[in-house]
């Protein structure tokens, strides 16, 4: 297998990605630490607790790209510890069944087990036909919308599955804007990652991979833009800053937020 992923036809990406995180599932985790040097807890931990769900009663929630649950169980912690909040749900949707299973691993070891509060559902970000429109308050992408093959029509089907004055909200990898940092990063990202991925997870192929989806990944403003194409309102709705997206680490990582109208 080659995931050199300029030669690989559009079509194929979808079951390419399937491929990469079939075989990194059980690693997931440990490497997300180990190659972010646990800095991928830090953002989601400030993107869930910006987004403050539960402030205004419990919230309809769906996390798309959901993986191992990372977003969902803070949202329902945020909820829980912050406004005794029990009764906020979040489906987890994950193209992938392996890392659903590993989510639901883990989740039984927490109080939402065996709750209405928590489940776990294997669909495509593409085309969520079983999810009825207008259904959810919230909608989170983290570190999965680089994967998908149609941004657009990621944006579309969250769009219509958002109730009117819902909320998007995206964490991805972005582009950093200053020159030396970025230069650093680049040795990290294309010499450091794709050796850890060999030497922890036996896997260089798919960590390359991984490295390489987030240079195409399109800027800050394309992306706010395309969000904006798909019909939300991007200014002023961010803690009431404005603005469409927030740069974390220079922008390392980024936090995109809209509003369904
Ligand atoms: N959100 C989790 C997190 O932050 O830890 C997981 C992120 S992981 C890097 C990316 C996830 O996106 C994988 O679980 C993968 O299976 C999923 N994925 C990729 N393409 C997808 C698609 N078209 N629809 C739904 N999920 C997809």
């Amino acid at each position: 297998t080659h995931f050199g992923f300029k030669t690989v036809p559009e079509e194929s990406k979808e079951s390419l990605v399937k491929n990469v995180f079939n075989s990194v599932a059980s690693s997931y985790d440990v490497m997300n630490d180990a190659m972010s040097m646990g800095v991928h807890r830090l953002w989601k931990d400030d993107f869930v607790s910006s987004l403050k769900p539960g402030r205004k009663g419990p919230m309809k929630c769906i996390d798309l790209a959901g993986g191992t649950g990372d977003v969902a169980l803070r949202i329902l912690d945020h909820a829980r510890e912050n406004y005794a909040d029990r009764e906020t749900t979040v489906d987890v949707v994950d193209i992938n069944a392996e890392m659903l299973k590993e989510g639901y691993k883990r989740f039984k070891k927490t109080m939402y087990h065996n709750t209405p509060q928590i489940a776990f559902i294997e669909s495509n970000a593409q085309a969520l036909e079983q999810f009825p429109s207008d259904t959810y308050d919230l909608y989170t992408i983290a570190f999965g919308i680089r994967n998908c093959t149609s941004i657009p029509d990621v944006l579309k089907e969250a769009y219509r599955v958002l109730k009117p004055g819902g909320t998007f909200a995206c964490l991805e990898f972005s582009k950093v804007n200053n020159p030396l940092l970025n230069m650093l990063y680049d040795q990290y990202s294309f010499s450091v990652i794709p050796i850890m991925g060999t030497i922890l997870a036996g896997d260089r192929e798919s960590y390359q991979y991984l490295v390489e989806s987030i240079r195409r990944f399109p800027s800050q403003p394309d992306f706010a833009k395309m969000i904006q194409d798909a019909g939300f309102a991007t200014g002023g709705n961010f803690e009431g800053k404005g603005g469409a997206w927030r740069d974390l680490w220079g922008g390392i990582a980024c936090i995109h937020t809209g509003v369904k109208v």
